[in-house]
């Protein structure tokens, strides 16, 4: 399963950016994913869960931002948002376009609790 091994991977970043005093107090994680990466949020969710029960980010909740498929135009600059696998131009019709957006799975964000919140 494709998102089993991402979700070990956010697990693994999760883990290098914060120190074994805040695992456990990490609230969430935010992700951008973007329409291209070919990642089914609700699985990765569910990795993510599977993965960290029982852990010291098993409180830890993933937050996942879609990132539409968005280009823009080469020939006008119009930006639009596109289903996957048309990049046209929505403005003038030239296929002259670049992909902008769609493509993101990044962390933006951990989020951990205050000491003070959770002993
Ligand atoms: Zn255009």
């Amino acid at each position: 399963m494709h998102e089993l091994s991402i979700a070990q991977s956010v697990v693994d970043i999760v883990l290098q950016h914060v120190s074994a005093d805040e695992a456990h107090r990490v609230k969430a994680v935010f992700l951008k994913v973007g329409d291209l990466a070919g990642v089914v949020p609700d699985s990765l969710e569910f990795g993510f869960t599977a993965i960290t029960a029982g852990t010291a980010l098993e409180n830890a909740k993933l937050r996942i931002e879609r990132i539409p498929f968005t280009i823009r135009c080469l020939r006008c600059g119009a930006t639009s948002t596109q289903e996957i696998g048309i990049s046209i131009c929505a403005q003038c019709g030239s296929l002259e376009t670049t992909t902008i957006g769609g493509t993101e799975l990044h962390i933006t964000e951990i989020e951990v609790n205050d000491p003070e919140e959770t002993s």
